[in-house]
């Protein structure tokens, strides 16, 4: 019995015409292809992109060298030298991310405890030179800088869920 139902469909070509109804129906239901880079699917507050270092609006910076992000970093992707400066506070003197390295987990930004380093949004950046995936303590703090105001305002999202 199975066989026969087998040829006639071989005959109608039934296989063929369920495909072509299947193509039909997607012709004329709603896209959800964009025409990137003119188009962009919306983002979550929570994206992890390129990392940032930010100050507080005294223009201080936030980190206190405490090295929570390099000893949670499951990549090894942050290298921090620090010292402790005249008034007795301690501040880094290199904090470095290998964005090669980096896997954007975002422990390192989830163990900070002064909300110093974070990742940011942006995920439109690329490497043409050897070693120059390395952000280096002052690019960090120019992409801080840049984007602060994007950055507070995701970090008050991102604080309902703590
Ligand atoms: S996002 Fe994850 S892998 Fe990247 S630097 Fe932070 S802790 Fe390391
Ligand atoms: S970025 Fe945060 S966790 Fe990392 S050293 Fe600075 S203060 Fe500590």
């Amino acid at each position: 019995m199975k066989s026969i139902i087998n040829i006639i469909k071989s005959f109608t070509l039934f296989e063929l015409l369920k495909g072509m109804s299947l193509t039909g129906r997607r012709l004329v239901s709603k896209k959800f292809t964009v025409q990137y880079p003119e188009e962009k699917t919306p983002q979550s507050p929570r994206f992890r992109g390129l990392h940032a270092l930010r100050r507080y609006p005294s223009g201080e910076e936030r980190c206190i060298g405490c090295k929570l992000c390099e000893a949670v970093c499951p990549a090894l992707a942050i290298t921090i030298d620090s010292e402790e400066r005249e008034d007795g506070s301690r501040r880094t003197t290199r904090y470095d991310i290998d964005l090669f390295k980096c896997v954007y987990c975002g422990f390192c930004e989830e163990a900070c405890p002064v909300d110093a380093i974070v990742e940011t949004r942006i995920f439109e950046y690329s490497f043409f030179e050897r070693g120059t995936q390395v952000m280096t303590k002052e690019m960090l703090l120019e992409v801080g800088r840049k984007h602060e105001e994007q950055i507070a305002k995701d970090r008050q999202v991102d604080a309902q869920y703590r």
